[in-house]
């Protein structure tokens, strides 16, 4: 269940917190609190005081943190109380790094996900054919050849039988890759004839016919056919991935590339007191002039919806044979990956990532291979030698495939990796064969990371992996691949402990958006972002944590999901 937040009180509720909190400094009669959390087992994130038995909250802020007496002291007749039943209270999950809208509207799209074969994928673009009107596209996906036998990726013949008059664009699970059907491509106009365009790939059978299969930046040519989203189609998009944050105790999220309406419905949706995650939105890098023509920088808004980040590509995907390396793929020896085409020239990018810091604004940017990550953290130096030193935390979205010689270019330029462990255990069954046994040593390299005092924030990728972030805990600190072929983990020596993962998905994501005096801790004065599990997840056996479910989350005080009560 889902109950709104009126978030059009904060300011109210902020001056209502700081009297309550000057009150009970003084040591005069303080306010009863709004809510308690009574007989929990609390996990604070916080330092100064890692555990206590309850919480107390005063509108959205958290006023105090103990015992069981010292919460009980702040009951009053209107107070709510709520017994964890000795349950384990956490600090909300802060997603470092999801794709919301898309996330909301593949709840409602097909899923190839789960597609075991090649025919069982052409059966559920067929079934849902049947329920499209042929003026209507079938788009989502998800779908992963590497679990068919053989892993040949699909083609349009596959599916054209059942799509005969609607257009069909089924995205690979990791997005740098998608099938067209005939019809999609002839809408698109694509053909034999057509070049590749900078940063993508028609792919093409052996009498240069395109297959279907369209490569990053060749995906524009369908992209750019496909009808916009309606508004109606957006609104029940944010719901449904509002509801779904809601319902994993996801109460922070960073949404990179929203569209300029996305945004607009965010803030019509904070208005109206509808929005049941805090969001912090980091648009395309190639805009930045429009945030900068009104000065926004870094992290500006209200607590519920705030901007200045712009997120950038510098290259692909692994999957996609896409992320650029310095050396060729080891099962794909003619190629190193690309540079996405924002990267086309480099200087390009260097050029408006200059000018978005110049403004203020907070950079994210997603590398994935080597060489895609050493080009990001080479512009980074330039800016700071060009610009001095700043608090500016910098992030690299991903940083799969680090070289190992950049981890203290990362350390010294305090770069924050921004990184979705639940790819490392599903990229896991396969990156070797990839890209060999060396440099897997640094892939997905959290310890490595951690060791090196790199700041972690981390996050999902939804809708690329799962919004839910307790397989993704899971992931971090078993790295046991999806296919269960490394119960003992996967790159073992790159495991990061329960504690370390939990703090990442925490104080590091609200680190990672100027936020960590708001956020990421149980602590008085902190919002109250709180979330209740089903199970105690530092006591139950690590195979045992994908499964937990969350028992109740808290949004500024207020109750947003509950399976119980
Ligand atoms: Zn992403």
């Amino acid at each position: 269940m889902v109950y709104p937040v009126r978030t059009f009180r904060w300011k109210v509720v902020t001056a209502l917190t700081a009297l309550a909190l000057m009150a009970a400094c003084k040591g005069g009669a303080k306010p009863a609190a709004d809510l308690i959390i009574t007989n929990a087992e609390v996990w604070t994130g916080d330092t100064e005081r890692p555990r206590a038995e309850g919480i107390a909250v005063v509108g959205e802020r958290i006023v105090a943190v103990g015992s069981a007496a010292d919460i009980e002291a702040w009951r009053g007749p209107q107070t709510r109380v709520i017994d964890a039943g000795g349950k384990l209270a956490i600090p909300g999950f802060n997603d470092a790094h999801v794709h919301f809208i898309n996330g909301g509207r593949q709840l409602d799209e097909i899923d190839l996900k789960d597609a075991a074969t090649p025919q069982e994928f052409a059966r559920r673009i067929g079934e849902r054919a049947k329920q499209t009107p042929s003026s209507e596209w079938i788009l989502g996906g998800g779908w992963d050849e590497q679990g068919w036998d053989p892993p040949d990726l699909p083609t349009k013949e596959l599916v054209d039988t059942v799509t005969p008059s609607t257009p069909v664009f089924v995205n690979r699970y990791d997005g740098h890759m998608a099938l067209a059907n005939s019809v999609a491509l002839r809408l698109a106009g694509v053909t034999s004839k057509t070049p590749d365009p900078p940063g993508g790939t028609v792919v093409r059978d052996s009498q240069g016919n395109p297959t279907g299969i369209l490569k990053d930046a060749a995906m524009g040519f369908v992209n750019k056919v496909i009808p916009p989203m309606t508004a109606e189609l957006r609104l029940r998009a944010a719901k449904r991935a509002l509801e779904h944050a809601a319902s994993l105790g996801v109460t922070s999220l960073h949404d990179m590339n929203p569209s300029y309406a996305d945004m607009a419905l965010y803030m019509t949706l904070a208005e109206n007191g509808e929005l049941t995650a805090r969001i912090y939105v980091s648009p395309m890098e190639t805009e930045w002039a429009d945030l900068a023509r009104i000065g926004i920088r870094r992290a500006f808004g209200s607590p519920y919806l705030r901007l200045g980040a712009v997120k950038g590509y510098a290259d692909g995907s692994l999957g996609s044979t896409t992320a650029y390396f310095f050396e060729p793929y080891t099962d794909a020896p003619h190629t190193r990956g690309l540079l996405s085409d924002e990267m086309q020239p480099v200087a390009a990018m260097r050029e408006r990532l200059m000018k978005a810091d110049q403004a203020g604004l907070q950079l994210c940017i997603h590398a994935i291979g080597d060489q895609g990550i050493s080009t990001v953290l080479d512009i980074f130096e330039e800016i700071e030698k060009a610009h001095g030193a700043r608090d500016r935390r910098l992030r690299i979205e991903h940083a799969q495939h680090v070289a190992p010689k950049d981890f203290d270019r990362f350390a010294r330029l305090q770069v924050i990796a921004s990184v979705q462990p639940y790819h490392a255990i599903d990229d896991g069954r396969w990156a070797e064969k990839r890209i060999g046994p060396e440099r897997i040593k640094t892939t997905y390299a959290f310890r490595t990371f951690l060791d090196k005092k790199v700041r972690l924030a981390l996050g999902t990728d939804w809708p690329v992996a799962p919004l839910n972030p307790l397989p993704a805990l899971y992931a971090a600190i078993t790295r046991a691949t999806l296919d269960g072929k490394n119960p003992d983990g996967w790159v073992p020596e790159q495991k990061i402990t329960l504690e370390e993962a939990m703090r990442s998905y925490t104080m590091g994501s609200a680190y990672a958006e100027f936020q960590e005096k708001d956020k990421g801790s149980i602590a008085p004065g902190k919002l109250a972002d709180l979330v209740i599990l089903a199970a105690d997840i530092f006591s139950i056996p690590p195979a045992a944590l994908r499964d937990v479910k969350v028992d109740t989350t808290i949004v500024g005080g207020r109750v947003v999901y509950t399976s119980t009560r």
